[in-house]
């Protein structure tokens, strides 16, 4: 099939099978079929060769088909398929130690699963079951997932309002705001859910000290704290995990996205010992999943823990971030009446435009250069860079130049509409 026939194949049985108003949205963007991808590099249908700087929201922290990766579990698929539950699991066994090594305070358990929204809905269950409690407090903004638990405590109208009611007691305060969450936080409280740094909701990096307040605010009042890190962790920031920059342990803390080295699907909600009797103590079935803690997805996270420890990408994804952030705000100095605020930590980094459609013409434009990026989910006039953590100095400069001519050649637009 040549290349033209392939897309057309695919686009058609997308609009007829998959989902055709996200078809029309996919290929108003520009985007093509992805059939390879290595290291920082996806390659389209055409043979053309983009730059990822979406990184999948942040899956691709050790880059897309890391061969320490791939061949560890190309191994353990030489041995076994997925789980065959009744039994002991090695690599489960090893990851949830390695985890328990890594993770801050008393996080020594681990409840694996397949998705960022299973893990968040598994710390709910935990928080419940935990302190005899229903009431959730989250943050206006914030991305949890689209189960129906997650979505429950996901701060964005658009996404809740088809689908209410959602879970009773559920409570939202302004991200970053300690007074409003003081507030909040009270004797019926279960737990305060929120991500060290609200990836859908633009990149908004909260406050000095915010998490540190939340975590006082909880200890007040016998409430839990979750951390969603299943976007900030493994890396993205500059630390092993977002809530580390103000050295706070959480009771409950979710992973996925990274963990999984791109290459496997794995979500992770790790928990106090304290916690894990409350939840498993008298039922050790309570919460279960078919698929979690498969050999197959376990080892490829012990495998990415390890290739973030040897290629030193925590240094690497802060000292990356500070050279993406300088670039970027350049632009931004250069082109004031399009481009506001750039913020962020490590190679989490994002553009905040001036009006809400600049954001989709910069992302085509990028698209035409072979810079692939996106905008956040709960915030179109914030463009996202969480580029793979391997990413080098010289490809870094390579997007920072390419948003500079998107960013040009949009103004350029706009005047002609003007
Ligand atoms: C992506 C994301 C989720 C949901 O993960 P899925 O694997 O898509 O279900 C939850 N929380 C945060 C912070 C996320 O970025």
């Amino acid at each position: 099939m040549d290349a033209e026939a392939l897309y057309a194949d695919v686009f058609e049985k997308y609009c007829s099978h998959v989902n055709p108003a996200l078809a029309k949205l996919v290929s108003f963007a520009g985007f093509g079929v992805e059939v390879k991808a290595e290291g920082v590099w996806i390659e389209d249908h055409e043979g053309r060769r983009f730059l990822d700087c979406l990184g999948g929201y942040g899956t691709f922290a050790v880059g897309h088909r890391h061969p320490a990766v791939v061949g560890a579990v190309k191994d353990q698929l030489d041995r076994m398929g997925l789980s065959g539950k009744a039994f002991f699991s090695k690599p489960q066994a090893d990851l949830a130690a390695r985890l328990a090594e890594l993770a801050p305070g008393e996080l020594q358990f681990g409840f694996f699963c397949n998705s960022g929204a299973e893990a968040v809905e598994a710390a709910l269950k935990f928080a419940k079951a935990h302190t005899g409690r229903s009431k959730i407090v989250s943050t206006k903004g914030s991305f949890h997932g689209k189960t129906i638990g997650a979505l429950s405590v996901s701060g964005r109208e658009k996404y809740r309002k088809p689908y209410l009611p959602l879970l009773a007691g559920v409570e939202f305060v302004p991200y970053g705001d300690i007074a409003a969450a003081d507030q909040a936080i009270d004797s019926q409280t279960a737990a305060f859910i929120a991500e060290p740094i609200q990836g859908e909701g633009g990149i908004i990096v909260p406050p000095d000290g915010y998490l540190l307040a939340l975590r006082r605010a909880c200890d007040r009042h016998g409430a839990l704290l979750i951390m969603d890190e299943v976007q900030t962790g493994l890396g993205r920031t500059g630390h092993w995990f977002g809530c580390n920059h103000e050295a706070v342990a959480p009771d409950l803390m979710t992973l996925a996205k990274a963990i999984g080295g791109g290459v496997m699907p794995l979500g992770v909600t790790l928990g106090t010992p304290r916690i894990w009797e409350s939840v498993f103590g008298d039922n050790p079935l309570s919460h279960t999943s078919t698929f979690g803690g498969n050999g197959l997805a376990c080892t490829a996270g012990l495998a990415t823990l390890d290739v973030i420890e040897s290629e030193g990408l925590l240094a690497k994804s802060e000292r990356l971030g500070r050279r993406l952030l300088a670039g970027l705000r350049k632009v931004g100095t250069d082109y004031p009446e399009l481009v506001g605020q750039v913020r962020g930590r490590g190679l989490m980094v994002g553009v905040e435009f001036t009006m809400d459609e600049v954001g989709e013409i910069v992302v085509a434009q990028l698209m035409k250069r072979g810079v692939c990026v996106a905008y956040a989910l709960n915030n179109p006039r914030v463009l996202r860079f969480e580029p793979p953590l391997i990413i080098s100095e010289a490809e870094i400069d390579l997007a920072v130049t390419a948003v500079a001519e998107a960013v040009e050649e949009t103004a350029g637009l706009l005047l002609e509409l003007a």
